[in-house]
């Protein structure tokens, strides 16, 4: 399969990257070094990494204005349905070839690369690399392990095998970077943030069967000066909480006039109920926007819900 895809890139003097809507580290860093990974190797070649980028990660890198263009290749990475692809006309494109590590949603690509096994979509480029010899830098090495330890949450997940080390290992010692700046790239936040991750911890709602959940109106963030992609953003910060298997943030967005939901699982399989709520994601990391409150805490309902089966089915092994 790599070698189709590499055959593809070969074939088109134009390549547009893009990935989904709502950016994060996996998919912005996939994209910028599979971007830059193109231009390295084929400079004659116009290679564009677009979308709507985020404050929070310039200092990964610089997205592109898209010029005009025909007979173009697009490459969408990190993004398993078309409606979630961010800021691309599909009509204008040749060829269409999709890398994601996201459970199958559906076909939209001439070429589908699907691993959800793989910790990231930065893995996924680590591995195309590999196999198919393409040059990369320490630039481009930096990007791919920022955006995998995002996604692996530090390598915290069963994806984080010795195979998942190995690669990691073979970039790092072929393409050396300073590690501690890229840590800082990744968590350096304001004292606003951390606030605000206080105020969750102390106002999270814990329910018997093990849902943690946290309604955050638009006056808390105008209060705590944060931005409705905050809390959401975090919400891997409240793993291992001994009562809570699944949690969830509920954050009002004004300016988009939806609610945005953030799911977290370190027990039951959590995607199929996201998905009845207009959003979907991994088993154990989903994500859905709705309308209003109301329709937010129906959806704590079900995940409630399938947490009493959960704990019916588990025994109390202490955890
Ligand atoms: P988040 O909590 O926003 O980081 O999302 C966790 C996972 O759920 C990611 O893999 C997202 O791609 C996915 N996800 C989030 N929101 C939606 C949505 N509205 N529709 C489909 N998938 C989503």
């Amino acid at each position: 399969m790599y070698k189709k895809i590499l055959k593809a890139i070969k074939k088109y003097n134009t390549i547009v990257i893009a990935r989904h809507v709502g950016v994060d580290p996996d998919a912005l860093c996939s994209q910028l070094a599979l971007r830059d990974v193109l231009r390295l190797n084929f400079p004659e070649k116009k290679v564009f990494a677009i979308g709507t980028g985020s404050a929070k990660f310039v200092s990964m890198g610089k997205l592109d204005r898209l010029e005009s263009f025909s007979d173009a290749l697009l490459i969408v990475l990190d993004t398993p349905d078309k409606k979630r692809v961010d800021s691309v006309d599909f009509s204008k494109y040749s060829y269409v070839i999709k890398m994601d590590h996201h459970p199958f949603v559906e076909v939209f690509g001439d070429l589908e690369y699907i691993d959800d096994k793989a910790s990231s979509t930065c893995e996924i480029i680590m591995k195309f690399l590999v196999q198919t010899k393409l040059l990369a830098n320490s630039d481009i090495s930096e990007l791919l392990y920022m955006g995998l330890v995002s996604d692996s949450n530090r390598f915290l997940f069963d994806s984080s095998t010795s195979e998942l080390f190995s690669l990691v290992s073979y970039f790092m010692k072929k393409y050396p970077f300073d590690i501690t700046k890229s840590y800082q790239k990744l968590y350096m936040r304001p004292l606003n943030e951390v606030r605000l991750e206080g105020y969750i911890s102390l106002n999270m709602v814990v329910t018997e069967n093990g849902l943690g959940y946290i309604k955050i109106t638009d006056e808390v963030i105008q209060e705590l000066g944060v931005d409705s992609a905050s809390a959401g953003n975090m919400i891997n910060d409240f793993n291992f909480i001994k009562e809570v298997f699944v949690w969830a943030t509920i954050t009002e967005d004004v300016k988009n006039n939806q609610i945005r939901i953030s799911i977290r699982s370190r027990g039951p399989v959590i995607n199929q109920i996201a998905e009845k709520y207009y959003g979907g994601g991994h088993k154990y990391a989903s994500g859905a926007r709705v309308k209003t409150f109301e329709e937010a805490m129906q959806l704590m309902h079900d995940l409630d819900q399938l947490l009493l089966e959960y704990q019916s089915g588990v025994k109390d092994d202490g955890n």
